[in-house]
């Protein structure tokens, strides 16, 4: 066996290991366990725990923890030793199949949205056996769900596991009408990820970069990515050097990850991995962030992962590329071969059209931050708009089947959907159009809207959900047709006429585009605080209880969580801005002009005029009032924000009074920064945070 493939996994408590360490019946009943998504038998779940414990130990790992994802969009963990004392005063290192299986935690300190009651301040963490186990910095990690003591989710995985039974129901419902045999279908994801790499050294004299992830001052440098030699360009040894690391770390814990290249942006680049069951691809991402931050310490680097670290050139998003798959292994978004394949392919990518256009806002919304506000709409990722780019061909057949108007009885024998006018299927879509929020790339749908550091959890939760909604209405439409092909071709051509306004492959930056959406009557929520609102609208609440997902309260504490996390990142922006401003570029500008006073006086003094120093210095005294002003009343509407009881008026409070008394104080600071000398400027700027990698 290669190095490689020694490397690959090693860290993980996989299927293959569980095949040779577990006894053979306990194996089986546990596959069976995650296959029907059953929950766990006690002497199953201790058996394993011994065997994971033993493999564990055996590695030198000597703490477990149950590894959750909370609201807040990160992982959390909380570290146990094995050890347990014997009456000789040693030890026994102990591991039991209650402590895989259930886990306490004080959910006090995580965001529940009003979900937990004060008195009732602990949570449960539940070992999710569809994610495997896996080593990380010698604490075993056990990946579970995590609830209230009433049941309710307060993390991102419980709702993505409820999304992802509710689509595998419905999707097999319709399989069988095909008459397959696929007894489970899953979501598949591989999410591709965007991070810029700046140095540390210049990295720990930015306070914005410390505490915001993003740069809030700071004048575009001469040069940015307008010359396109960044992206695809050849690697920096130390970002080499990098990548390799972080490949490794990722391959030991069974991360697929494939691809790292430069992105569009000088310092910015990408990491795709293979794709795989949803869960895991979320559980994988999360890792892979984290593993992002720590691999660059070790290389003087730090990696940022906000949406935009910099104005003016391009930010970081994630693309999200969603299918499903079968248990017999067929991909139900590739176009078939043969004319009932095509048919059933034709009928799901129906599906999408319509899940997509009913519920574009909660699309948009599982992409809502402050961060991400700064990116969408911005002409470096898709609007705010959420449309389907589907490629000449098959918008050719969409439009064919749509126009169709007459369906004749000879045409449906010899037709069977439309599948005539299917053969010549693009396979490796070439004619991509990167504008385009949600594009079918062939085989998948890539959804591109996705900020760069959030979870994908949510994104995919509104996907599974949305799509096992429009498949259930189909099936119940469908399991009563009295002919199944007649109905099928009804049902497909009529859905598509309803909702083919969602498709566009025009330039989704054009203002154009914008106008014409709203023609159309798609919804354009431009900010975090325009599209929050819409999570808790009627059908949206409908949809989601449904589909058994979140409940009333449950959506409704992820709305407030939503919104008071905007509301924070806003804040801690405007008090760095401040501080940033009042305690570094004020004075720093000051130095400047006064030593500019006293050149202009010395070189009066010797007999000339001072043209040039005499007007740089009025120039930056001026700049320096509006510079006191602006940070003046920045202070002001810090001061009067409301801090209300309402969440909503907060965020938009933010949004509105906070953003702009911001861009003003950066306005001014960034041109004070292209007047004042290079020296006097208290922080390193974008040429040197940008080309120093
Ligand atoms: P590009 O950068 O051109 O968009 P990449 O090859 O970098 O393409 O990324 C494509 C991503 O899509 C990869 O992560 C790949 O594994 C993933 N992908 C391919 N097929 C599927 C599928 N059936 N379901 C989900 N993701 C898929
Ligand atoms: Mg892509």
């Amino acid at each position: 066996m290669s190095r490689l493939e020694e490397l690959f996994g090693i860290n993980v408590f996989s299927d293959e290991v569980m095949q040779k360490r577990l006894p053979k019946d306990t194996y089986k009943a546990l596959h069976k366990t995650i296959a029907d998504g059953r929950p766990l038998q006690p002497e199953v779940a201790n058996t394993v725990a011994c065997a994971m414990r033993d493999w564990a130990v055996e590695k030198g790992v000597t703490h477990y923890t149950h590894w959750f994802q909370p609201m807040n969009g990160v992982t959390a963990e909380k570290h146990d030793s094995f050890i347990s004392p014997r009456e000789n005063g040693k030890i026994i290192l102990e591991f039991s199949g209650k402590e895989l299986v259930h886990g306490e935690s004080d959910a006090s300190s995580f965001p529940s949205g009003g979900l937990r009651a004060t008195f009732e301040a602990r949570g449960y963490t539940a070992w999710d056996p569809t994610s495997y186990a896996f080593i990380k910095d010698g604490v075993l990690c056990i990946p579970t769900a995590f609830c209230s003591y009433g049941g309710e989710a307060l993390d991102a995985k419980t709702p993505l596991l409820r999304s992802m039974e509710a689509l595998n129901k419905q999707a097999v419902r319709i399989l069988k009408l095909f008459g397959r045999d696929a007894t489970r279908v899953i979501s598949t994801v591989g999410p591709e990820q965007e991070y810029f790499l700046v140095d540390k050294k210049l990295y720990d004299q930015r306070k914005d970069l410390i505490f915001t992830g993003r740069t809030l001052f700071g004048a575009k440098p001469p040069k940015g990515q307008e010359l396109d030699d960044h992206y695809s360009g050849a690697i920096k040894p130390r970002v080499k050097a990098f990548m390799t690391e972080l490949d490794e770390e990722l391959w030991k814990l069974g991360v697929l990850a494939k691809t790292e290249h430069n992105e569009a942006a000088p310092a910015q680049h990408e990491m795709a991995p293979i794709y795989t069951v949803t869960t895991l691809a979320t559980d994988h991402n999360q890792l892979t962030m984290e593993l992002m931050k720590k691999v660059a310490l070790r290389h003087g680097l730090v990696c940022l992962l906000h949406e935009k670290p910099f104005a003016g050139v391009n930010g970081s998003g994630k693309h999200n590329n969603w299918s499903m798959c079968t248990n017999t292994g067929y991909n139900l978004l590739e176009p078939g071969n043969d004319p009932a394949s095509s048919a059933q392919f034709l009928l799901f990518l129906t599906a999408m059209i319509k899940a997509v256009d009913e519920h574009a806002d909660l699309l948009r919304i599982s992409t809502a931050s402050a961060g991400n506000d700064h990116r969408l709409g911005a002409c470096e990722a898709p609007p705010a708009i959420i449309s389907i780019f589907l490629g000449d061909e098959l918008t050719a057949i969409v439009d064919s089947l749509i126009s169709d108007s007459e369906y004749h009885a000879a045409a449906r024998k010899d037709m069977e959907i439309g599948v005539s006018v299917l053969p010549k299927f693009p396979q490796d879509n070439t004619d991509r159009n990167r504008t385009s929020p949600f594009a079918f790339t062939g085989n998948k749908f890539e959804f591109r809207s996705l900020g760069s550091s959030a979870s994908i959890a949510e994104t995919n939760v509104t996907l599974n959900t949305i799509v096992a909604d429009v498949l259930m209405s189909f099936a119940d439409e469908l399991e009563q047709a009295e002919d199944f092909r007649t109905a099928l071709h009804d049902l497909i051509v009529r859905t598509l006429r309803q909702h083919n306004r969602v498709i566009f492959n025009g330039n989704g930056y054009a203002d154009a585009w914008v106008e014409e959406a709203a023609r159309r009557g798609l919804p354009n929520y431009a900010s975090t605080v325009d599209a929050l609102p819409h999570l808790l609208d009627e059908k949206n609440v409908a949809l989601y209880a449904r589909q058994g997902i979140y409940s009333m309260a449950e959506l409704r504490s992820r709305y407030e969580i939503s919104l008071e996390y905007y509301a924070k990142a806003i804040n801690i922006e405007a008090e760095t801005c401040l501080m940033m401003a009042e305690r570094e570029i004020l004075p720093a500008c000051a130095k400047f002009a006064g030593d500019m006073g006293r050149s202009v006086r010395d070189i009066r003094e010797a007999g000339v005029e001072p043209v040039a120093e005499a007007k740089l210095l009025r120039l930056v005294t001026e700049r320096n009032a509006k510079l006191f002003d602006a940070i003046h009343s920045l202070r002001e509407a810090m001061r009067n924000a409301t801090h209300s009881e309402n969440a909503l008026e907060n965020a938009q409070y933010e949004r509105y009074m906070i953003i702009p008394a911001m861009a003003k104080v950066r306005e001014v600071a960034d041109d004070l920064e292209s007047m004042v000398g290079k020296e006097y400027w208290p922080f390193p700027t974008y040429d040197d945070l940008l080309f120093n990698v």
